[in-house]
């Protein structure tokens, strides 16, 4: 009989990559899916620890699925747990570091890390065959990146999906666990991610989101010369980097997307913008996370940037690529933030305009540089400011939407009677309200009748 397997994904589209190559291999081996928790022999939960709500969740998913074990959901059902969390707390398993001191955690019969989602099958098979509080798949540093053939079962609809092409991150931003976790930044190869593209786009996708730590360090990883020149016209000549992938991507025949997500502003080049300024397929929309504009700020957080570079990027950005849509994040609270460096942040908010921004209060992540820093502020102090920059937000989101009205856009139907445009990410910003007679999975030309806050009508 075969072995019916429960997967829960938690956190970003990087570790739904990876619940993806977990399904493709138990897919491969003969396993079942199934939504029901309570009919799986084995459940796995694929957890993130990127910041304490994060790993709030996973816990709380863990629980919840170690109860469905005790209360004999199904007689003798295994539970495994995987992913940042079993990742990050290897040394002290089976106890996690909670906002209150140490947490035990529930009964698990295998802990296995960010390099063992291609194992998962002898995993299973060690569990149902009675072993139990595993933790030798844990290995210490994470290296694995997947390959365009590596075994795939995709959980995003049909027309879009999402391609890791790269894992890890080399900067060292303060406020950050992620490398400690993901390790290292290792790029896949040109050749490698067009392979996949090309199968994607040939399977009907229309849209391929572009994924990793830090996309706009693509290549560089194997450079000789390590340290890029930002306003370098000529990354190419040092070997593969985001400009060259792009322009073998836009080779490929066939109407579809490329959106480019999580890049890092101290990598972007010249080339970089003239590139997406010209391509046919890559859409004019951006996502790269600021974090502040205070150069106090950026020195603290070790962005690698100042205001004035993070400017005169925006600047060219806009320049070079024309109608292009930003979004970004930033955080409110940082240790030592003045109120000083937090006006000089809503002023640069008010004054570029973005299109879609995230704000995040400051989490305070052990093991991170950030953690030990002088000059925490109080939650008080943080959730005002965090609130102030919700509240200008809002206001700045509803103006943009009204400058939509009237305008003719092309969006790709995501279900009937929801669209995005090349404006909204998948599960990241708004949507575009259609009408339901329009084909799921299709483009369509519609134009816009009105806006809410974060949505747009159209018709
Ligand atoms: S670029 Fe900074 S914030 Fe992003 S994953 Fe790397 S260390 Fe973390």
């Amino acid at each position: 009989m075969s072995v019916k397997v429960g997967l829960v994904s938690l956190g970003c589209a990087k570790n739904l990559i990876d619940s993806e190559i977990m399904i493709g291999h138990l897919a491969k081996a003969g396993m079942t899916m199934t939504p029901d928790a309570s009919e799986a022999d084995v459940v796995i939960v694929n957890t993130c620890s990127f910041i304490d709500a994060s790993k709030h969740e996973a816990l709380e998913a863990i629980y919840e699925m170690s109860d469905g074990k005790a209360t004999a959901r199904k007689k003798g059902q295994k539970l495994i747990v995987a992913g940042c969390m079993s990742q990050r707390y290897q040394g002290t398993i089976p106890t996690v570091e909670g906002a209150k001191g140490r947490i035990e955690l529930p009964k698990v019969d295998a802990f296995i890390g960010l390099d063992q989602v291609t194992n998962i099958v002898p995993v299973i098979h060690k569990v149902m065959g009675g072993e139990a509080g595993m933790t030798e798949f844990l290995a210490k540093t994470t290296t694995f990146i997947p390959d365009f053939d590596t075994p795939r079962f995709r959980l995003t609809p049909k027309h879009s999906a999402y391609i890791k092409i790269a894992e890890g991150c080399n900067h060292p931003c303060t406020f950050c666990i992620i490398p400690r976790i993901r390790g290292r930044h290792r790029s896949r190869t040109v050749e490698s991610v067009v392979k996949e593209a090309r199968q994607l786009v040939a399977e009907g996708v229309k849209e391929i989101n572009l994924i990793s730590q830090d996309t706009t360090y693509f290549g560089m990883d194997r450079w000789t010369d390590a340290r890029p020149n930002p306003r370098s016209k000529v990354d190419s000549t040092k070997g593969e980097s985001l400009a060259s992938l792009l322009r073998e991507l836009d080779k490929i025949e066939g109407d579809f997307w490329i959106r480019l997500l999580y890049t890092h502003p101290a990598h972007w080049s010249d080339e970089l913008i003239e590139t997406i300024g010209q391509s046919q397929h890559v859409v004019r929309y951006v996502d790269i996370p600021l974090q502040h504009i205070s150069d106090r700020m950026l020195g603290a957080m070790q962005r690698e940037t100042d205001g004035a570079y993070i400017r005169d990027l925006i600047k060219r950005m806009r320049a070079g690529i024309p109608e292009l849509v930003i979004r970004t994040t930033f955080i409110a609270g940082f240790p030592g933030e003045t109120e000083e460096d937090f006006t000089e942040l809503l002023g640069f908010l008010s004054e570029t305009k973005f299109d879609r921004v995230g704000v995040f209060k400051y989490s305070k992540e052990e093991g991170t540089r950030g953690a030990k820093m002088e000059g925490h502020l109080s939650d008080e102090v943080k959730t005002e400011r965090h609130g102030r920059a919700m509240l200008l937000l809002q206001k700045l989101s509803k103006e943009r939407g009204e400058r939509f009205v009237g305008k003719k856009l092309r969006v790709l139907v995501e279900r009937p009677g929801v669209a995005r445009s090349t404006g909204d990410a998948m599960e990241i910003d708004g949507v575009v309200q259609v009408p339901k007679k329009l084909l799921v999975g299709e483009f369509a030309e519609v134009t816009v009748t009105g806006a809410s806050e974060y949505d747009l009508i159209a018709k």
